[in-house]
């Protein structure tokens, strides 16, 4: 079909930024480290392993006898938690903070490592009075402070697999995921703050554990944050954390686990669908996730002071505040609210005042601090940063530009870097210190990952054309399975093409051969014979200055196939005036050709969401095609579709 060549040459991006020359001077990965991998793949992989403390080394990188079922370091021995905390401890790096805590309220605290050695060890006892044993599941639901990172690294330290629930999900969502991974304690607060007021987290858990399917759950362990009087409590099963932890010794022997013991069940945003419970393991996933930081973030945690954005309840919590940057040893901030609480400028007053050097974000931040304004962030002093990480969505080259200006003064690399829940790591991203980057990619497979984008028949195409992104060999942090459901993890990753992970978006290959992502293959739009990326679309609106946050849908046409559908929010200072929609139009137009061209643009006030920001456009679709709405369970606010809705009277 005529799809390769649509997707390929729609857009053009023709900026550049070379790496700062310091940066590329010192950098931690340089680019032999392509060369080694691809010289000796597993080679690479087992080098980066040794960046581990291991009780027994592992003799075997990669058993791949039953793909697509992996075993990585098989044979080695570890304990995940003491490779976080403990032996930083034991290098003499106690004194380190490991986690700068800014609560919403403004109230703050600072952990070093010999600290959370400490609080660790607490827990860990804690758990095991509470009789949690290695391989019981543990339901985290919580807000963003100490005790929920401390949480997840008891759990690991004695071999309980943790499956956070972000909590801002409801009882519904608790309860599927409590059944679902059969969870004998729930650890959770009586509340958070979030827009400057407590929000009930123990209300939701004690309605979740009334709903059939739960009753394996014999403990709930509930932290004090917000102090909130009206807690109900069950006799017999509720604790309060300070009753069982405070009291615990400090103390605690880690044991080692197999390479492959669970480490956490994790479910995926439910984009496009009914969340799936992705497994993670010990050994390989805690080496990709140490080297990617380390590589991607170019981390020097004597100097660096590391943030990521995201909840604890999203892999990128897992992966970038958890285990990969306190397995390397950083130091990094927890901030537990929301960036306007208790205004606009409140992330970039916190970067300025903790001093952050790395920051990684999401797209849907960066378009929503555009559509802020930019003297927002002008207002503070953030000098000392100097890489930008984003995540979640693709990134439009247009917030990509201005992430790098107004945040990172036109010095910072901005590193796009694509990967999913169930990749567990980054997997393309260019690396700082190396790659001349190109605003909205994500570029090139990190060293020792194998990725490409096939069509139709599984045939990789030549550069300038696009088609599926696939991975073409299995990776250390890749998802085991799907919680309980081995046929689910074949059909939904390996049935498409043979041998090859089918990882759901599509992307292009550029002439140079980097890899673009072009969203969804869901949210592919075929108008007219021609394969167009709802990604391509959104971006080039966002270029139009008055639009700030775009979402496309194709929606069925009796002529076209289908036709193109745009939401778009505008930025503070613009007006949906008379000629607006007709204006952006041209402007797509323009940018993309004349096919490109949205037949309906509708201003909206919002988008729908799911809870880790990412745009849902499988209910605009609904909507703009008079559907009943699928699944919602992850959406932000529900409230945004009715809005929607009204603006739309008649679609079809
Ligand atoms: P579900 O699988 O339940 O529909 P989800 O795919 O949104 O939910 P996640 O695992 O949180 O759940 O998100 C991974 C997806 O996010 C990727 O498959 C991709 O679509 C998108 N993504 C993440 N990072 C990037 C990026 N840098 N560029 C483009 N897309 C990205
Ligand atoms: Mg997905």
């Amino acid at each position: 079909m005529s799809s390769n060549e649509s997707l390929a040459n729609l857009l053009k991006e023709h900026r550049r930024f070379a790496p700062p020359p310091e940066l590329a001077a010192t950098a931690n990965v340089t680019a032999d480290a392509y060369r080694r991998a691809e010289s000796d793949r597993l080679g690479f992989w087992a080098e980066q392993a040794r960046r581990l403390s291991w009780e027994k080394e592992p003799s075997e990188t990669l058993d791949w006898s039953n793909p697509p079922f992996a075993k990585w370091f098989a044979d080695g021995r570890l304990n995940v938690a003491y490779n976080c905390v403990d032996r930083h401890v034991e290098a003499g790096n106690g004194d380190r903070v490991a986690i700068h805590f800014e609560g919403e309220p403004g109230d703050t605290r600072s952990i070093t490592y010999a600290e959370l050695q400490r609080e660790v060890s607490r827990a860990a006892n804690a758990l095991t009075e509470l009789g949690v044993r290695a391989g019981d599941r543990v339901a985290v639901y919580m807000p963003m402070i100490p005790e929920t990172v401390i949480t997840m690294l008891a759990c690991a330290r004695i071999g309980a697999p943790h499956s956070v629930v972000f909590g801002g999900f409801s009882a519904d969502a608790v309860a599927a995921r409590i059944q679902d991974a059969d969870a004998r304690v729930v650890v959770t607060a009586d509340g958070g703050y979030r827009r400057g007021k407590p929000s009930g987290l123990k209300p939701v858990v004690d309605e979740a554990l009334a709903k059939p399917g739960t009753e394996n759950v014999r403990a709930v362990l509930v932290v004090r944050r917000t102090g909130q009087e009206d807690i109900s409590w069950t006799e017999g099963r509720d604790l309060w954390w300070h009753d069982v932890v405070d009291r615990q010794s400090d103390e605690h022997t880690p044991q080692a686990f197999e390479a492959e013991h669970p480490l956490f069940i994790l479910y995926t945003s439910g984009t496009t669908g009914k969340p799936k419970g992705i497994l993670h393991t010990s050994g390989g996933y805690l080496t990709q996730v140490a080297y990617t930081h380390h590589a991607v973030f170019d981390l020097k945690p004597e100097s660096d002071v590391y943030w990521c954005t995201a909840d604890v309840g999203w892999v990128t919590g897992h992966s970038y505040i958890v285990y990969g940057p306190l397995a390397n040893g950083a130091t990094e901030v927890l901030y537990e609210g929301t960036p306007d609480t208790p205004h606009q400028g409140r992330w970039w007053e916190i970067a300025q005042k903790y001093g952050v050097t790395l920051l990684y974000t999401a797209p849907t931040a960066i378009r929503t601090c555009m559509k802020w304004g930019d003297d927002i962030p002008a207002r503070f002093d953030l000098s000392r940063l100097r890489i930008l990480g984003s995540v979640g969505e693709p990134i439009n080259p247009e917030a990509w530009v201005w992430y790098r200006k107004h945040i990172g003064g036109d010095r910072t690399p901005v590193v796009d870097t694509w990967w999913q829940t169930e990749t567990g790591a980054i997997m393309i991203s260019p690396l700082p210190g190396v790659t001349e980057t190109k605003p909205g990619s994500a570029q090139v497979p990190l060293p020792g990952i194998s990725a490409t984008v096939v069509d139709d028949e599984a045939n990789e195409v030549p550069n300038g054309s696009g088609g599926y992104l696939v991975l073409t060999e299995p990776w250390p942090s890749m998802l085991r399975t799907v919680w309980g459901d081995d046929q689910r993890y074949l059909d939904t990753y390996w049935a498409r093409f043979e041998n090859r992970y089918f990882a759901g978006d599509g992307a292009k290959k550029d002439e140079d051969g980097d890899i673009w992502l072009l969203g969804r293959v869901d949210d592919v739009m075929l108008v007219s014979g021609h394969n167009i990326s709802t990604t391509e679309v959104e971006s080039a609106l966002v270029s139009h200055p008055k639009v700030a946050e775009a979402a496309v849908v194709g929606a069925s046409d009796p002529t076209t196939g289908q036709a193109i559908c745009a939401f778009v929010i505008l930025r503070g200072t613009a007006s949906e005036d008379d000629g607006l929609v007709e204006e952006l139009r041209a402007h797509v137009g323009k940018s993309l050709g004349p096919i490109a061209k949205p037949k309906r643009i509708m201003p909206v006030a919002e988008l729908p969401k799911t809870r880790s920001g990412k745009i849902m456009r499988r209910l605009l679709r609904d909507v703009a095609e008079n559907r009943a709405l699928g699944d919602v369970s992850t959406l932000t606010d529900s409230a945004v579709m009715d809005l929607i809705q009204a603006k739309l009277p008649g679609a079809s």
